[in-house]
């Protein structure tokens, strides 16, 4: 009956309820110690010159390797390290891990290779990001134009004047800027204009849609041009398909990333695709 499906339902949202809240507990006491104990994973994802299929560059995206819960990605974590203020130190290690990172590249011969790490808005925020910065490079003998910073539009937003003076300390450092996610906050052209950036990265909500929905096409493209004219870098991020990359190139996007050449990858498999270069298949496909 419709009564005891309803009880039968009310039972299912409490125990989900119950989960949840445990979920939380187990991820609030695990993360003060997560960092002690190494728990945390950095995963590369490549980006892809448009044109010729080359790795130009790669991304750093945090994952949490949970002794119960396993690989977690940033979304179950990321808002809870910014709540209990660990994301300052988490923050600080992936800097410092990736600028380690680089420098065992270039050991192993792979050049000087470009990795983007995302900030946080606490971290923009923060004392001192800039000396804590330079002082991972210099400890890892990396040279600035190594690292690149991303950052959404909606956290610079939320303090123009300040995130302006912070980028443009980066930037005369040498570090590139990057704007992630670009087109879902609402940034004006002017203050475009005043940020020191180097890159646009467009929302992958657009790019997926960039076949089916003709005004996610008409903002992709006017983002493309409108980069292009302010002389930054276009990135598309999301691409899963080659009805996207053929959209994208069409229209002189600079550079892709998305599953469509390669999922993030833990460091083994991202030193191989360094070694080797990624297997174009899909990109001659789309040529
Ligand atoms: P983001 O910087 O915009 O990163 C892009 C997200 O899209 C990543 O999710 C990536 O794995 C995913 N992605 C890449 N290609 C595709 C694709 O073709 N299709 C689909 N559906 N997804 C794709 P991820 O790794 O879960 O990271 C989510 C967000 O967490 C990132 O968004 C970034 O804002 C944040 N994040 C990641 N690492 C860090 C970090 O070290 N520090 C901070 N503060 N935030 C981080
Ligand atoms: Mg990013
Ligand atoms: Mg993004
Ligand atoms: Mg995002």
């Amino acid at each position: 009956s419709a009564k005891a499906q309803g009880r039968n339902n009310f039972k299912v949202y409490n125990r989900a309820m119950d989960f949840d809240s445990e979920r939380r507990m187990i991820l609030e006491t695990g993360i003060r110690r997560a960092l002690e104990r190494d728990e945390f994973r950095i995963h590369y994802q490549p980006k892809v010159d448009a044109s010729t299929g080359e790795v130009t560059s790669l991304e750093a995206l945090l994952r949490w390797q949970h002794p119960d819960l396993g690989l977690l990605p940033p979304a179950d974590f990321i808002s809870l390290a910014e709540e209990t203020g660990l994301i300052f130190s988490i923050g600080e290690w992936v800097l410092r891990q990736v600028c380690h990172q680089v420098r065992e590249w270039a050991d192993l011969g792979l050049g000087d290779v470009r990795v983007a790490v995302n900030l946080s808005g606490y971290q923009l925020q923060q004392q001192n990001l800039v000396g804590q910065i330079s002082q991972a490079l210099e400890d890892a003998g990396v040279s600035p134009e190594c690292l690149e910073l991303e950052v959404t539009e909606t956290v610079v937003m939320q303090n123009p004047d300040f995130a302006v003076a912070i980028l443009r300390q980066l930037k005369e450092l040498g570090i590139c800027i990057s704007i992630d996610d670009f087109g879902t906050g609402y940034s004006s052209l002017s203050h475009l204009r005043r940020f020191s950036i180097n890159t646009l990265k467009i929302d992958k909500s657009f790019v997926q849609e960039v076949e089916r929905n003709a005004t996610d096409a008409a903002i992709t493209q006017a983002i493309i041009a409108m980069g292009k004219s302010l002389d930054l870098k276009i990135v598309a991020e999301g691409v899963e398909t080659e009805g996207q990359l053929e959209f994208l190139r069409g229209h002189d996007c600079h550079e892709i990333q998305g599953y469509l050449f390669s999922q993030p990858v833990a460091v083994d498999k991202v030193t191989e695709i360094l070694r080797n270069g990624l297997d174009l298949k899909s990109l001659q496909a789309a040529t």
